[in-house]
């Protein structure tokens, strides 16, 4: 396979970085160089900021919002025609499966834009009336030039989440994507320059977290901080951004609980399970890594979701039936295999999982781990706890709602939940009493992209979700006019 050169995205041009750099992208499903990428500095940042400042100091802060609707409009459409390509780039980046891909990631991506497009399109801002000739109305304003940090499991999906609404506020984007999975967003570059946007509303900046990320949140020029990724990082950043007194958006770690109450449907709920533990192999921030299942029907669940689990088609992403793809890299699956040895040394039992995916020979240098179940653990256990971010689920046995919550809310993260009851006043009490930002009863991941999105505890700060995104990308101004 031909290796290819990708280079930064400034003023709608391609960048080389300005020290020469670059660095290896490897390819999780083989462990091969798929691409060469720029190892980028802060003169590379500058550079991006100041493309972004002149879009903003040009034509760009006179648009319109039904125009800057109709250029986020023509960024779906220009992704949505190349949805085949733009999977099989995410998948060969990723490891991700090729159906998470087409069916999850680059779809969500389109609704992204179109999602954004319509909300400017429709938004409202305040007016209030005092009477006696005096009125107050709010105004929307552009931040400016806005930086977005994302992360490597959800590349395209999570910077458009970022880049549309951030563009359909009327801002310009210095983005800078995991140097892990770069090739969307390199894509994202061209797609913006062919549509014709103006240059310098979308800049990109690849390279290191210290090396790109740490500059982009400190940029004086930088009026917002978009940040999405692991809770220490995030802690950086908010060190970063504070004194600045930039907004920030901090969208963070999980471990989430799945409660399942021995009233609920089990079909429904095995496979709710299963969804929450395994998809995307584990690497979603809201993935249900600790299952607390009710001791009425504790002995057969664990049953039925362990067959479940061991019939997940795993190994080659790029085959279409494959649910549970590659990790994204040899460190990751090293931390994931380190937290498998922790769960035995803990005293738990591997009752599903716990080696590497068999996969073909030409597959040998990717990192698979097995999708693996683990049951005994003390729900205190450090597997139990800490965010493993990959193909584990813990299982543990409850007796009531107040010891189910106790244990759902005794970590430090808080962003999800999911819970799995056929009594409506149980799913409305308990859901009401979990500490973390979304609550699922008898789903998982249905996403209406108007609610808010983020977390609280160590798992963020803020939200995301039509009118918070709104909100977050723009300057609410108040002009009080007396007559
Ligand atoms: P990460 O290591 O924190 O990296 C996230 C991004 O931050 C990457 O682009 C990274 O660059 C960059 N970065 C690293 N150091 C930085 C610094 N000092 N200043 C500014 N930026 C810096 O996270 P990850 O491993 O890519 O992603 C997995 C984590 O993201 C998990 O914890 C997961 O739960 C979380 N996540 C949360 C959500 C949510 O919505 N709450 C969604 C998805 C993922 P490098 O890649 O070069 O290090």
């Amino acid at each position: 396979m031909s290796v290819r050169t990708i280079q930064n995205w400034v003023g709608n041009r391609e960048h080389p970085p300005a020290k020469g750099a670059y660095m290896d992208d490897f390819g999780p499903a083989t462990g091969e160089v798929i691409a060469r990428i720029p190892k980028s500095d802060a003169e590379d940042v500058d550079a991006a900021v100041t493309a972004a400042q002149a879009a903003m100091a040009g034509s760009w802060s006179q648009s319109t919002p039904a125009e800057r609707a109709d250029l986020c409009e023509a960024i779906a459409d220009a992704i949505e025609s190349r949805l085949d390509e733009l999977a099989e780039l995410e998948s060969l980046d990723c490891g991700k499966p090729i159906t998470t891909a087409r069916t999850v990631d680059i779809p969500r991506a389109v609704a992204n834009f179109r999602f954004f497009a319509g909300a400017v399109r429709h938004d409202e801002t305040g007016c209030h009336d005092m009477g006696r000739s005096r009125l107050n109305y709010t105004l929307r304003r552009p931040l400016g030039v806005v930086g977005l940090i994302t992360p490597w499991n959800l590349p395209l999906y999570l910077l458009s989440w970022k880049v549309a609404p951030a563009l359909a506020c009327g801002n310009a984007v210095v983005a800078k994507p995991s140097e892990m999975t770069p090739l969307t967003a390199d894509a994202l570059g061209a797609i913006v320059r062919d549509i014709g946007a103006p240059d310098g509303v979308f800049n990109l900046v690849h390279g290191l977290g210290p090396e790109v990320g740490a500059p982009l949140t400190e940029h004086p020029e930088v009026a917002a901080i978009s940040f999405t990724g692991g809770t220490a990082t995030g802690a950086r950043v908010a060190a970063a951004a504070a004194p600045r007194f930039k907004k920030l958006s901090l969208e963070l770690g999980g471990k989430n609980p799945t409660i399942v109450f021995d009233d609920a449907d089990l079909d429904l709920a095995v496979e709710g399970a299963v969804r929450a533990g395994f998809t995307n192999t584990g690497q979603v921030c809201l993935c249900g890594s600790r299952l607390f299942v009710q001791r009425g029907i504790y002995d057969a669940f664990v049953e039925r979701f362990t067959v479940a689990v061991q019939q997940l088609p795993a190994g080659d992403p790029s085959q279409p039936q494959t649910r549970v793809g590659a990790l994204i890299s040899a460190a990751h699956r090293d931390k994931v295999e380190g937290y498998i040895a922790l769960a035995r040394e803990e005293g738990g039992t591997l009752v599903a999982g716990g080696g590497r995916t068999a996969v073909p020979a030409a597959l040998a240098g990717g990192y698979y781990v097995e999708p693996t179940v683990v049951t005994g653990l003390s729900a205190n256990a450090r597997c139990a706890t800490e965010e493993i971010f990959g193909p584990v689920v813990t299982v543990h046995v409850f007796d009531d709602e107040e010891e189910v919550l106790r244990l759902a809310n005794g970590v430090r993260y808080g962003l999800s939940a999911s819970v799995w009851t056929t009594n409506l006043a149980r799913a409305h009490r308990v859901s009401a009493a979990l500490d973390c930002g979304m609550v699922w009863v008898n789903t998982w991941l249905l996403r209406d992209l108007r609610v808010p999105f983020g977390g609280m505890k160590d798992s963020g700060v803020g939200r995301e979700g039509g009118a918070h995104s709104l909100e977050f990308y723009t300057e609410q101004r108040n002009i009080c006019v007396t007559w």
